[in-house]
């Protein structure tokens, strides 16, 4: 469970969420991705207010990703398939679908280095902004070092390529009106789903919180899936962590 765009340009709606999500789940058992400067425009090493409201997360147990830089994709698209992907898919928001090896990997050492000064600790991975790496920021998160990266379909660990986590993510979209409609009978849909189903990752995002039909949505969803199934932690997806040793007891 992860709450997306975590900027100091969104403080009001980002504390509304973490406040619903840690009352259902009782306590803050979910991520925050957090971008480093949302639009050029949001710096989260000038936003020391925000910073420590982070570390107090952080000191609680709230997983810190990292998730972009700008956000925004700044680069001319190559390849028109890219393009179109980016576009159709995210408006614009797929900061790592172009961006060269160098560039990317630059960004993503900038970018932990700032969240990891403004968290007193380390990042638990890196997660592009929406879900799109091209070429060139695959080849980075493996110089860096991440221990976790995950897109729509998946979570893996760069390092090795191991696949950790399958299964959709369920999301809710503001920007408009069919958007939002097809969205709830999503989030419906995935709170009717059979229980055996494996892993189900939910997001919410800032934006969320400007439509009360989405947050009784998102309430309602989350409420729904915690009480049926458990909660993971993404950590719990690395060696040593309570999936592995579940599944060590279990062999
Ligand atoms: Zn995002």
């Amino acid at each position: 469970m992860s709450i997306h765009d975590v900027s100091p340009a969104f403080a009001e709606p980002i504390d509304r969420l973490a406040d619903m999500l840690g009352d259902i789940l009782g306590g803050p058992r979910f991520a925050m991705l957090v971008v480093p400067d949302h639009w050029g425009a949001a710096p989260l090493d000038r936003a020391p207010a925000f910073a420590r409201r982070l570390r107090r997360w952080a000191d609680a147990g709230v997983e810190m990703f990292l998730h972009g830089w700008f956000h925004r994709d700044t680069t001319d698209h190559q390849s028109t398939a890219a393009m179109m992907k980016s576009r159709y898919m995210t408006a614009g928001e797929g900061e790592f679908l172009g961006l060269g090896a160098d560039e990317a990997e630059y960004r993503m050492r900038r970018g932990r280095d700032v969240v990891e000064t403004a968290i007193g600790g380390p990042v638990a991975g890196f997660i592009a902004p929406a879900w799109l790496y091209g070429a060139g920021a695959r080849a980075a998160l493996k110089a860096c070092d991440f221990a976790l990266a995950e897109d729509h379909f998946r979570v893996w660990r760069p390092a090795t390529d191991q696949i950790v986590a399958r299964g959709p993510v369920v999301t809710w979209a503001s920007r408009s009106t069919a958007r939002t409609a097809s969205s709830l009978a999503v989030a419906a849909a995935a709170r009717a789903l059979p229980d055996w189903l494996p892993t189900l990752r939910i997001a919410v995002h800032p934006g969320d919180v400007t439509k009360e039909s989405l947050m009784t949505s998102i309430e309602r969803t989350v409420r729904s899936l915690s009480a049926r199934r458990a909660v993971g932690r993404y950590a719990d997806l690395l060696p040593g962590g309570a999936a592995a040793a579940y599944e060590g007891s279990a062999s």
